[in-house]
């Protein structure tokens, strides 16, 4: 077959999942939570399902889930999308990005990529016969050099794509990046895809700067979030894109023909968890702050060094003082010898560093499943 993918394999969190399972390792790779989802969730599915929502939901998600959507993020963000024009329910994140890009990227057309990056963005450029153009983020912080993007820009660039809560790093965009990134943008027709699927996961009384909050920003932007990340429930791959009339109609053209719509009954479910429980998203970064301190309290007993979390279920830790290993050599040696799946950071990159021992760890995990992974990792 002439791939039209000829560099995808299989993803790194698949063959880590697997390597977890023949070696029956403790499983910190693959971002999943391990806990259960809020029962009323559960219940509001079940109701739904015998309630007879089984049937295509409208094409661009059921009214009520939109509508408590623009309510949310009026209430998160101070701007009310509309949820008649604006809002797409997708079959999670994933959908969304692949909508998107293949709504807006014609083949010879650049994208931005900041490394690390989620997985999922460069196979989705390719498909739409983009160039994925990568851009390093700061080694250390994992902050974007806003003058190396500008650097990138050519006549051809059509997008950027950035994350705040950045996934593998948990690093979060600053004010100060928002204003660079407004400036960068200014009077240039270059599209913004912000994916801020840990949008509710951020700690120490940090704000997440959402694309939705800024107008520059909004006019131009597809902003991508997921229910799975939110209500801890991967599985059920539902998440949205907002995104101004004009591009969610071209959006909306490309999900029409690749899903047409979304589990009817979990958007049932999410209309009602939204509007009776703001409490859930509210506490999820107290929630989750919690997991992340006693964690990194816990990997001080070990030779991993862990570094800042201010957003977002993945803890970065740096090997170095206990091998030599490149990631990914390192990751395989950890489940096979001592027992923990870790992720190595080099499939994030367009061309991975030389020499960086970094791993990520997810702390969505139940504290028995962290206690369990640390006693093995004191073992290093
Ligand atoms: N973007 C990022 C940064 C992610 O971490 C993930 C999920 N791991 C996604 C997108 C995809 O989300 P979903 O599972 O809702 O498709
Ligand atoms: N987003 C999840 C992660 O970063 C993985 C999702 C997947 O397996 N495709 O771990």
């Amino acid at each position: 077959v002439r791939s039209k993918l000829p560099k995808v394999g299989t993803n790194i969190f698949t063959v880590m999942s697997q390597l977890a399972m023949e070696h029956g390792a403790v499983n910190l790779g693959q971002g999943f939570p391990d806990f259960e989802v809020p029962g009323r969730l559960v219940q509001a599915l079940e109701k739904a399902m015998r309630d007879g929502h089984n049937q295509y939901a409208p094409m661009p998600g059921i009214a009520a889930l939109r509508q408590a959507i623009a309510g949310k993020t009026e209430r998160c963000y101070g701007y009310r999308p509309d949820a008649d024009l604006e809002i797409t329910v997708t079959s999670g994140a994933s959908e969304a990005i692949l909508d998107a890009v293949q709504a807006v990227v014609r083949p010879g057309d650049e994208v931005i990529v900041l490394d690390p990056c989620y997985d999922c963005y460069e196979p989705a450029i390719q498909l739409a016969g983009g160039v994925a153009v990568h851009v390093p983020l700061d080694p250390e912080t994992f902050a974007p050099d806003w003058a190396l993007v500008r650097s990138a820009i050519t006549p051809r660039t059509r997008m950027l794509m950035t994350n705040t809560p950045h996934n593998p790093s948990g690093a979060m965009f600053s004010a100060a990046d928002i204003d660079s990134l407004t400036q960068l943008l200014r009077g240039t027709e270059i599209l913004l895809l912000s994916d801020e699927v840990y949008e509710h996961i951020v700690f120490d009384g940090a704000r997440h700067e959402s694309a939705l909050r800024h107008p520059e920003l909004r006019e131009r932007a597809f902003v991508v979030s997921s229910f799975g990340k939110t209500y801890h429930c991967t599985g059920w791959k539902v998440g949205y894109c907002i995104a101004p009339p004009a591009l969610s109609a071209e959006f909306r053209k490309v999900h029409q023909y690749n899903t047409f719509c979304t589990f009817t009954p979990a958007q049932v479910a999410f209309a009602e968890m939204i509007e009776a429980e703001p409490g859930h998203y509210e506490g999820l970064g107290a929630f989750y702050q919690d997991k992340r301190d006693r964690f990194r309290e816990q990997l001080l007993s070990t030779r991993l060094r862990p570094l800042p979390v201010p957003g977002g279920y993945f803890q970065l830790v740096d090997y170095s003082a206990v091998s030599d290993l490149d990631d990914a050599a390192f990751c395989r040696w950890l489940t096979t010898e001592h027992g923990v799946v870790a992720i190595p950071l080099s499939p994030f990159y367009g061309a991975p560093p030389q020499g960086q021992r970094l791993a990520r760890l997810c702390f969505a995990k139940n504290e028995t499943t962290l206690g369990a992974a640390i006693e093995r990792l004191r073992g290093l």
